[in-house]
């Protein structure tokens, strides 16, 4: 491995294999690398990130071990949120003048709840070849295990922190017939699956831990179930892909039926606003549409 550090720096090495990557054109190269296991990285990638002049990444030391894995010598420098729009006129203005970079993240896909939107809209903008060296994602290889519908999904990020925000959430999402990916902290995952369990009380979810890694896991059952054998540890560890079904047949159509008699017997003995909160706490539906029929129950009963 020291024998092939010091040879000239276009080379990558699998093992005790080494390679030249062929000639890279100018622009700008969207690189996936893995989220967890090296052995996923593909070879268009590491033809990329031996063959760029520069490689963009979140962190240095970071990016620095992947590369050291294949034995590719490359200049780094950070491209991260607190950055990003200080040095993005520097490296569009290189990119202009024929300059081949290469953007990773810390994990996965970059863009992909990291950072490069930005980067690529405006490359685009100012006609900067853009191109696309696909890797892992964490959420695409949850969905893959989860044993959940595949046939329509939608990822959103992570999960928000605050009660209230995640609430609205559930809320604004409740309706739609797909799987829903998102990402979560191991230290909010139980207080996350009960907040589902309460809104989605009949829905099937997936916890994809460690993904690729060597204790990956798979958790799968009703929200309160999943919840419940996490809490039973003595701590949850690692990265989380949390993914909760679609509605099961019928799911809406209950709800349709109990919904005028919740707006009845809860209205009855709170304020319109306070009864609205409740109920689309319940049915896992907007606030605002709630309140609006509430309002309508109530001019319909006042005769108007
Ligand atoms: N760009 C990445 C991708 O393509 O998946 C995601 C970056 S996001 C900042 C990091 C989050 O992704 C983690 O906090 C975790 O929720 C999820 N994640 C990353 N690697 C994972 C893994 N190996 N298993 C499960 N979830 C993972």
């Amino acid at each position: 491995m020291t024998d092939i550090l010091q040879k000239p720096p276009r080379r990558y090495a699998i093992g005790a294999a080494v390679f030249e990557p062929p000639n890279l054109a100018p622009g700008l190269y969207i690189v996936g690398t893995p989220i967890g296991n090296l052995g996923d990285i593909t070879i268009r990638a590491l033809e990329a990130l031996a063959a760029a002049d520069v490689i963009l990444c979140e962190d240095t030391r970071n990016t620095g071990k992947l590369l050291e894995r294949f034995a590719i010598r490359a200049k780094l420098e950070p491209y991260h949120e607190h950055n990003a729009a200080k040095v993005r006129p520097g490296i569009l203005a290189r990119l202009s003048e024929g300059a081949r970079f290469a953007l990773v993240s810390d994990a996965g896909m970059p863009l992909v709840n990291d950072p490069g939107y930005r980067l690529v809209a405006e490359a685009v903008a100012a006609r900067i070849a853009v191109t696309c060296c696909p890797g892992p994602v964490a959420a695409i290889a949850g969905l893959a295990l989860a044993g959940l519908p595949t046939d329509r999904f939608g990822f959103f990020g992570f999960v928000p922190q605050k009660q209230g925000e995640r609430q609205k959430l559930w809320a604004e999402l409740s309706s739609l017939r797909s799987t829903l990916i998102f990402y979560e902290s191991p230290h909010r995952i139980i207080e996350t699956l009960q907040s589902i369990a309460e809104t989605f009380p009949g829905r099937l979810v997936a916890v994809a831990r460690e993904l690729t890694k060597l204790h990956e896991e798979i958790l799968r059952g009703t929200a309160s179930e999943v919840a419940a054998t996490l809490a039973a540890r003595p701590a949850v560890k690692g990265e989380i892909t949390l993914l909760i079904g679609p509605p099961a047949e019928g799911e809406g159509k209950a709800s349709a039926e109990d919904l005028e008699a919740a707006i009845a017997e809860v209205s009855a003995s709170l304020p319109a606003s306070k009864a609205a909160a409740e109920i689309a706490k319940r049915f896992g539906l907007p606030k605002k549409d709630i309140y609006a029929r509430i309002l309508a129950a109530k001019a319909e009963a006042d005769g108007e």
